[in-house]
């Protein structure tokens, strides 16, 4: 009896000794870029549009922009951005296709969970990019590289042979993204340890996330014009060059390939407030702005998977005293919702303001988790919730302006979206 307990007691401590002594890998994330992703969609759509210069246009006129290019069309010089006019000048033969928004939606859908069949997706960054931490043996070289396979065959299998993506694997998620960058289209790229930094030194300054023009200008001012210089900074000097520490302190891990520790989120409230430049210090221009503050709290919130029970909103006035109301957002678990709100602001503006405004504020408050949300069994509240996650979907890819409200028209620029230093930025927050 007393031998089968020891002959147990060895069992559980030989494996305990194995599993503790199991080396951790290097590898923690894996990180999937779709290639192309709108134009590469039509391609799997639509057989006759593969191996040919396409390109997706929001609107059917001359005088829109690409928001996506096919590789084919990119070889040749036609890029996001590029005007139309210019695409068909660029590239005669090109094939210019309408969006469609609802089609990339489904088609990311069904990527996730062939991703998902692979690995647990942590979290998805925007409508072409996900992430997922590797766990024990998947850390790797070897297995996650042959997981990395798995995941691009899944996508292959599940969505089609024209939707390819890059997956980068490496010890956090920041160096994890900007290795599916380092090899386009159908890439696989891992960055080990013991080749950070120097793997990066090819790379541009703006090609690495989180610099953006602002930025890359502020590092230019520090006679840091490389990557290489970059690496080499003192964490002193990435404080000063940053002016905030918690900054700097980013920016060193994840250049040296520590795994920053994901920040608990317990914010409550969403605030946006914008002091009125004098040409909106009206009526029709407050409300414009009170629309587009709305919109940002909306998207901030929803960005960090919350709603609002309730939202406040003021507007101060230059000679006389301010105007704030208080409205519930709805009996259960409130609403996450753009349009709910902007309704909202609709009902109680009032029909004549007091006086000259000369600030608008909005506040977001009593906020619940999403998953704690039990979704409306009615459909068009549920069809709006969709609208404003697409909405946001489209503004991370496309830029902040891309789609927005038709009460916000005028407002779009108030108030640029700034980077919030105090948290890792996310993929899409950088374009
Ligand atoms: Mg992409």
């Amino acid at each position: 009896m007393w031998f089968n307990s020891f002959l147990k007691a060895l069992d559980f401590w030989f494996l305990f000794g194995i599993v503790k002594g199991m080396p951790d890998g290097p590898l923690r994330y894996l990180y999937v870029d779709m290639n192309s992703y709108f134009a590469s969609v039509e391609q799997q759509e639509n057989a006759a549009l593969r191996g040919r210069p396409v390109a997706v246009i929001p609107t059917d006129t001359d005088r829109t922009c690409c928001i996506a290019a096919s590789y084919e069309a990119k070889w040749v010089g036609v890029k996001t951005g590029t005007p139309v006019w210019q695409a068909r000048e660029i590239c005669p033969t090109i094939e210019l296709v309408l969006a469609r928004p609802r089609l990339y939606v489904q088609y990311h859908h069904r990527i996730i969970d062939a991703v998902e069949s692979c690995l647990h997706v942590d979290q998805v960054s925007s409508i072409d990019e996900m992430y997922g931490k590797l766990m024990g043996d998947e850390r790797q070289p070897a297995n996650a590289i042959a997981l990395a396979n798995k995941v691009k065959t899944a996508i292959r299998d599940a969505v089609g042979e024209s939707v390819r993506c890059s997956v980068g694997l490496a010890p956090n998620c920041w160096l994890a993204k900007v290795a599916t960058d380092m090899q386009k289209p159908d890439g696989l790229v891992a960055i080990l340890p013991d080749e950070i930094p120097t793997k990066l030194y090819p790379l541009k300054l703006r090609d690495l996330p989180g610099i953006g023009k602002g930025m890359s200008r502020r590092l230019e001012r520090h006679r840091v014009q490389t990557v290489e210089q970059l690496c080499q900074l003192s964490l002193k000097q990435m404080q000063d060059i940053w002016e905030s520490k918690v900054m700097a302190d980013i920016w060193w891990a994840q250049l040296h390939g520590q795994d920053l520790p994901s920040r608990p989120t317990r914010r409550r409230t969403v605030s946006h407030s914008h002091v009125l430049a004098p040409k909106s210090r009206t009526d029709p221009g407050a409300r414009a702005v009170m629309a587009r503050m709305i919109h940002k709290a909306a998207t901030r919130m929803r960005s960090l998977g919350y709603w609002a029970q309730h939202m406040q909103m003021t507007v101060k006035h230059v000679d006389s005293p301010s105007w704030t109301v208080k409205v519930s957002l709805g009996a259960s678990g409130g609403s996450n919702d753009t349009l709910v709100m902007v309704q909202k602001m609709s009902e109680l503006w009032p029909t004549r303001h007091a006086g000259v405004p000369i600030q608008v504020m909005v506040l977001l408050y009593d906020m619940v988790p999403e998953n704690s949300v039990a979704p409306s069994l009615f459909e068009e509240p549920r069809k709006q919730a969709e609208l404003a996650v697409t909405m946001d979907k489209i503004n991370k890819k496309y830029g902040r302006h891309a789609a927005f409200l038709g009460a916000m028209w005028g407002a779009q620029e108030s108030a640029p979206t700034r980077i919030s230093f105090t948290q890792v930025p996310k993929d899409s927050d950088w374009d």
